[in-house]
């Protein structure tokens, strides 16, 4: 990010910082880290504003592959008000090395794994480890979990393991849409990878909440800033110029009111399937990108905005009722526990939404969102 970004960045916020304002910042990339000096700096220019600001409170967390976060960037971070680090692993030793190597072809594993180890237990920051899950690599995670538990990092209170679907959800990505699971294969294993993790001390149970939220791409102030100074509102189209809505130009933001109205538009009451599902209120569409952009998704995993909680809702709510002692495992075993689309779905129009839901994507507007 050149100079000339950075100072448009800083004084397009100090325009829009308002008192009492929370700012909140996702260091992500590329790889956040390969330009550290820029976040440090900025992270100091941006505390600066907000103690500037009457009332106004700053939080940051940084997406990064771990493999940089050695102890003295990490405690950088912490210094510098970072108080999460999302770090990605791709499954087992093996698995990961393969895809994640360096340009001369060493693994990066076992480095992550140790700068992990280090952060947690020299600074307060919190560690959320993403897995990353596809056809390929499912079968490994059960051997990452046991290997992190081995580490001690089942001790660790500010660490916590999560999973995600690996989905085509950019043009840039579609050759993965034949490696990625059906949106139910990959529900089943994530609540029986869920369990494990929980077992070894790496993560709580889930609970649906009443209320998921919005992703940054649908409020108001949200926005990706890029290294060129382009902005989007949704992450997942960083990399494509067309998709932007506007830009940092000459130390001021300008917008594309078309595309910016795409996304202040998007609402979860236009599409049928959601407006057909149980889980609207908890979910709130999930994704905006995949109505908004469906030209970028390939294959069911990324066609589909649905959390994976919608395939599999009954045996975790079992399996927390057992952790929970209200409910024994005989019980547990013996209830109901598989989730069909009929639970989840009011099927008003005799149709299944599930079915209908790529056939709703850029569907008539009919009501405003109201988010309170
Ligand atoms: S619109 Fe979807 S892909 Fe984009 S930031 Fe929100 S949740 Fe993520
Ligand atoms: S149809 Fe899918 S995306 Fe829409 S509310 Fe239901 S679970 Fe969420």
């Amino acid at each position: 990010m050149t100079p000339q970004v950075q100072d448009a960045l800083v004084s397009f916020i100090g325009d829009s910082l308002a008192p009492g304002r929370r700012l909140g910042v996702s260091w992500y990339g590329g790889e956040p880290l390969m330009a550290k000096e820029v976040v440090f700096r900025l992270s100091d220019r941006l505390a600066e504003l907000v103690r500037e600001t009457e009332g106004a409170a700053y939080e940051a967390m940084i997406v990064t592959n771990g493999y940089l976060l050695d102890e003295a960037t990490a405690s950088s971070l912490w210094q510098r008000g970072v108080k999460t680090a999302q770090i990605t692993i791709d499954g087992r030793a093996d698995f990961h090395d393969n895809r994640r190597a360096l340009l001369k072809g060493t693994g990066t594993y076992d480095r992550i794994l140790r700068n992990i180890q280090t952060t947690v237990t020299t600074t307060g920051m919190h560690v959320a480890i993403r897995v990353n899950i596809d056809d390929r690599n499912r079968d490994s995670i059960e051997d990452l979990l046991w290997d992190l538990a081995d580490r001690g990092l089942g001790k660790a209170g500010n660490l916590s393991v999560y999973f995600a679907p690996v989905e085509a959800i950019t043009e840039g990505c579609h050759s993965v849409s034949d490696a990625t699971m059906t949106k139910r294969d990959y529900a089943a294993l994530e609540t029986s990878l869920q369990r494990l993790a929980f077992e070894l001390g790496l993560a709580g149970l889930p609970y649906p909440r009443r209320f998921i939220g919005i992703c940054g791409a649908l409020r108001p102030n949200g926005l990706v800033v890029a290294a060129n100074g382009d902005l989007h509102k949704c992450w997942d189209t960083i990399s494509m110029p067309h998709l932007k809505v506007g830009s940092l130009l000459d130390g001021r933001a300008s917008f594309h009111t078309d595309r910016m109205g795409e996304w202040s538009g998007w609402s979860p009451f236009d599409q049928a399937a959601c407006r057909n599902c149980r889980m609207l209120p908890s979910c709130g569409g999930a994704c905006a990108h995949k109505f908004v952009n469906p030209e970028q998704t390939s294959g069911e995993a990324a066609a589909l905005p649905c959390p994976s909680w919608k395939y599999d809702i009954k045996r975790r709510l079992l399996t927390r009722a057992v952790a929970a002692g209200l409910i024994s495992g005989s019980d547990a075993a013996a209830a109901d526990h598989e989730t069909r689309l009929t639970d989840v779905v009011v099927d008003r129009n005799g149709t299944l939404a599930h079915e209908g839901l790529k056939a709703s994507v850029g569907g008539r507007k009919l009501l405003p969102l109201v988010v309170i």
